[in-house]
């Protein structure tokens, strides 16, 4: 078979000279001849596909490139004044290119292992530290998936926090984003808490409505533009004992009153318009931040400030107790992959222009924004509001289609909210020429000369405040300054530009460049996602093949890429199966509310499942890692009727194919139970079998994982769900403006994200896979990957027990190491060897999941023979040194493994205390000699961290007094 050029690229066996020695030489290590003899003894037969997948031919970099282009030339790309939280912007050019663009920094894992992430780690702290100076509170996260989720994960935190008073209501205010509502309300309704929209900007405030409020969401500035005193409602909040969330812009606020300083409780929103391209609605970073008190409750990551073993000051995720992993159903949120590359663009931006450049833009944006209010007023049209930001709401009876129209026709995008009513939202972008195409839209005449002198902010809502005072919002203004800072960052982390990262479950392959480039193009860049639908023709082409893809991959009949992560695609596919349930069950019958969920699942399974209202009911793991049926048969006895769905991982996260998935399956079915496959794990099943045809009713896909779009140190990520034809009907709905950009989404359910198409920004990299591969190279791919895993496997199995094998001995696309036994042993832990690693210059594979004391290893097709075997001789070396500890050498705690990860500095040292030497230290290997990795920092105590919650930039006074 010939495959296609890129394939070469792509698959690492394939790539070396000689390659086919090289996969020869992994073939015959598991005394086998070829990757079809490998695939059929690994692979049950029982759910092989028996056809090639119907996809196009693979084309070569080139062509794919041309046709994106093509694809690209389909958009149009106007003046976006559309607002409603999505704004044009400017994204430095150092900023876009040595970071957006930069693979140091999009290829990097999410900062688990934290000695080799202090890179992204310092950018994420700079990134709260913005949220947390602007909003007024004393704790901000490292982003969420974008504002209107954010607004949805406020609400629950709200109800959280208010304990008891279980009829309570959360108010949302109408003048809050669209989007954020249509979010807000499903994410509610699944869960049967009460929330009601009502319009508390008119007489009596919150008195008007009436029961009990235990939370109350603002938008500050409203979705019209106005800008209000929010002080009266939230003491009205705080008099009927409610929390209090504001969604503020973070823009405004380096000119308005943070929502802490005006006593709200939480703030949330988006970082976008700080660098951040539109990306036709995302990736962007959402924000929440919190007063104190409410910080073990936030959702997402939260980075905070330790020591290492040293004492040197260190970073690392701070609280991870709360989170899905740790504690699944009852996690603060479902989320796990967040916005981190996008947090650290925006937080970027805030370092480039610090707090008097950022001021100096919104006071820009905001005199155009009174150039058009003034121009509209001396023209005779009517401006609603006297107080706004950088949106004028203007009344234009009956005319507000023929000014939309005659907007367009100038190349510029506005808001008609209704017949009536025209708003237009001004930008960092926005000219003076612009305001007066606008004008001649209204047919109001021409802009003044001059720039406006007033203003159209409340003298007594101007923030007095300071904000960004630490030296690094201050010290990098020049572009020199600026690229050694970022250089400096990201030299610190290992990404997969210099190293694999061997990651379970987490499929860190190749990003190739061809797929990233046409991010930054500007017609894929600068796209508003509730512009119509026309302008977007080249979006929707690219949208609808790769869910026709998808779709055909997974054998399911349709696929939404709105969910902005795993974890969304999750709660949109429980919400389906919930939806389908409701409209099957008889009045007065019990509801089926139960999710059996795997022992071995991930944390975001069981923590979707709580989101949707279910109760989880876990499914006991046999001893060959495998699904316990006996276990599942009991458990549906017991729950029968009341069995909403399973879900299930495949192939299973213990790295096996189970070859009774299919008897899972129909047991469920058989139950009345819905099926739910995973599909983190996809990378073991593309070409070789799908699960919309083994039994699946419902998955979601890790894009981010099996499709190429990089982890970027925690997100974006893509997590489209997949659906069999009866579930159709329930797939995510359009959060857009109603009636006004409507998709053609033919569905009722509820959105899942605030734009039609989620993280659309990014969805060239999967489109780019896929073609370049076609359905031969993508099989390939899958072949690969079980070939590198085995290898691996089969090579360290002398060393490490492997701790689940399948069919002939036979590993999936990873494997689990079991250190119990070494540990039993020595007292040298998983976490010990995951940290020795980064001595030998490697990211530690999957720490602790699914089975704690053990590491997971998925290698990927991706990597060569090459840095397979650098990696397998690191994790032997490492084995010889835990045997030092068996033969007593030295102890566990004297050990190198304790003492890892050395840095230069401490190799250098005067004194040098240790057991072992500097030598055995460092540079363990010979082949260390040529381009060591040296950790910045040593092994970081994260229990005093969390003791001593430090979650933004501390005064640089803090270091100097040990408080540290
Ligand atoms: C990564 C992963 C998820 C969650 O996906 P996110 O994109 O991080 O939300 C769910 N299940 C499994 C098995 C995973 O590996």
């Amino acid at each position: 078979m010939t495959l296609p050029p890129f394939v070469r690229r792509h698959i690492g066996s394939l790539a070396t000279p000689g390659a086919d020695a090289a996969g020869a030489t992994m073939l015959a290590a598991l005394g086998l001849d070829s990757l079809d003899a490998l695939v059929n003894a690994a692979v049950p037969a029982s759910i092989r596909l028996d056809r090639t997948l119907d996809l196009p031919a693979g084309r070569t970099e080139e062509e794919v490139t041309a046709t994106l282009r093509e694809i690209a030339g389909m958009n149009t790309v106007r003046t976006e004044m559309i607002g409603l939280g999505y704004h044009p912007t400017v994204t430095p050019a150092v900023i876009r290119r040595n970071v957006l663009e930069s693979p140091a920094w999009y290829t990097a894992y999410t900062p688990y292992q934290a000695e080799i992430s202090q890179g992204r780690l310092e950018a994420l702290l700079n990134f709260q530290t913005v949220v947390s100076d602007l909003t007024g509170l004393p704790v901000a996260g490292a982003s969420l998936l974008d504002e209107a989720t954010a607004v949805a994960e406020a609400i629950l935190l709200m109800r959280r926090a208010v304990k008891g008073r279980a009829d309570g209501v959360v108010v949302v205010d109408a003048d809050c984003l669209p989007q954020s509502i249509a979010v807000a309300r499903g994410r509610a309704e699944a869960l049967g808490l009460p929330l009601v929209v009502a319009d508390l900007t008119g007489e009596g405030g919150l008195d008007a409505v009436e029961g009990d409020v235990v939370g109350v969401v603002l938008q500050a500035p409203g979705a019209s533009g106005a800008v209000r005193d929010l002080a009266p409602l939230i003491a009205q909040a705080k008099a009927r004992d409610a929390l209090v969330t504001v969604a503020a812009d973070l823009l405004s606020l380096t000119l308005l009153t943070p929502p802490g300083e005006q006593g709200a409780d939480l703030a949330v929103g988006s970082a976008q318009r700080f660098g951040v391209p539109l990306f036709y609605g995302g990736p962007h970073a959402g924000y929440i931040a919190v007063r104190s008190g409410l910080e073990r409750t936030l959702p997402g990551r939260l980075v905070g400030v330790s020591v290492d073993a040293d004492g040197a000051t260190a970073y690392r995720l701070a609280l991870q107790t709360r989170e899905q992993h740790i504690r699944r159903e009852k996690a603060t949120s479902n989320i796990c992959t967040a916005q981190a590359l996008l947090a650290i663009v925006a937080s970027m931006y805030a370092v480039y222009h610090g707090p008097g450049g950022l001021r100096e833009i919104a006071e820009r944006v905001h005199s155009r924004a009174v150039a058009l209010a003034d121009g509209l007023r001396a023209g005779g049209v009517e401006v609603v509001h006297a107080a706004f930001f950088d949106t004028v709401l203007a009344h234009v009876p009956g005319r507000a289609d023929a000014i939309v129209a005659a907007a367009a026709e100038r190349g510029i995008n506005i808001f008609g909210r209704d017949a009536d009513h025209v708003q237009v939202a001004c930008d960092e972008t926005t000219t003076p020429a612009t305001i007066a195409l606008v004008l001649e839209a209204f047919g109001a005449g021409v802009a003044s000369e001059t720039e406006p002198t007033t203003s159209a902010l409340p003298e007594a809502l101007r923030r007095t405040s300071e904000y960004l005072t630490h030296p690094v919002f201050h010290a990098h203004r020049s572009e020199t300054a600026m690229l050694r800072y970022l250089r400096a960052l990201s030299d610190k982390d290992l990404a997969l530009d210099r190293t694999m990262i061997p990651l379970g479950s987490c499929t860190m392959k190749l990003n190739a460049t061809t797929q990233m480039e046409p991010m930054s193009w500007s017609a894929f860049a600068d796209i508003h996602p509730f512009a119509p639908r026309e302008q977007a023709a080249g979006y929707t082409r690219l949208i609808g093949e790769l869910e026709g893809w998808l779709a055909e991959i997974t054998g399911y009949a349709a696929v939404s890429v709105q969910p902005n992560a795993g974890s969304q695609g999750e709660y949109a596919g429980l919400l389906a199966i919930r939806e389908y349930h409701r409209a099957g069950t008889q009045p007065g019958a019990a509801p089926r509310d139960i999710c059996l969920i795997p022992a071995s699942a991930h944390g975001t399974n069981a923590a979707s499942a709580a989101l949707v209202g279910l109760r989880v009911v876990v499914v006991a793991t046999a001893d060959d890692g495998a699904i316990d049926l006996d276990d599942l048969r009991a458990k549906l006895a017991e729950h029968g009727e009341r069995v909403a769905a399973i879900m299930i991982t495949y192939p299973s996260t213990h790295g096996v194919y189970e070859d009774t998935v299919r008897d899972v399956c129909s047991l469920v079915h058989a139950a009345g139970g819905q099926v739910y496959v995973d599909g983190a794990n996809l990378n073991a099943l593309v070409g070789l079998a799908q699960p919309g045809e083994f039994g699946g009713d419902v998955s979601h896909l890790n894009l981010h994982k099996t499709f190429c779009i990089p982890h970027g140190g925690g997100g974006p990520g893509v997590g489209p769900v997949a659906v069999a034809e009866h579930l159709v009907p329930y797939l995510p709905g359009d959060p857009s403006p109603s009636g006004t950009w409507a998709t053609d989404s033919p569905t009722g359910t509820a959105p899942v994200s605030g734009a039609p198409y989620g993280s659309a920004g990014i969805l060239m990299i999967p489109w780019a896979y896929i073609a370049l591969m076609g359905p031969d190279g993508l099989t390939a791919a899958t072949a690969s990957a079980v070939l590198t895993a085995n290898y691996v496997a089969r090579r360290l199995a002398d060393h490490y027990p492997i701790l689940y094998t399948g069919p002939g001995g036979l590993v999936a696309h990873e494997c689990i190491l079991d250190i119990r036994p070494l540990t039993a042993e020595t007292g040298v832990t998983a976490e010990d060897v995951a940290k020795r690693l980064m001595d030998y210059g490697f990211h530690a594979p999957t720490l602790a999941f699914p089975v704690p004391g053990t590491l997971m290893v998925e290698p990927t097709e991706s990597e060569d023979l090459a840095e397979l075997d650098r990696f397998v001789d690191a994790m032997i070396a490492i084995r010889r040194e835990i045997q030092d500890v068996a033969d007593g050498r030295w102890s566990a705690a004297e050990s190198p493994l304790r003492g890892a990860p050395h840095t230069a500095a401490s190799l250098i040292a005067d004194e040098w205390t240790h057991a072992y030497s500097r030598e055995e230290a460092g540079y363990p290997l010979p082949s260390l000699r040529a381009g060591k990795y040296f950790p910045p920092v040593r092994r970081i105590d994260g229990a005093r961290g969390d003791r001593n919650l430090v979650c933004s930039c501390p005064p640089i006074e803090a270091y100097a007094e040990g408080a540290l």
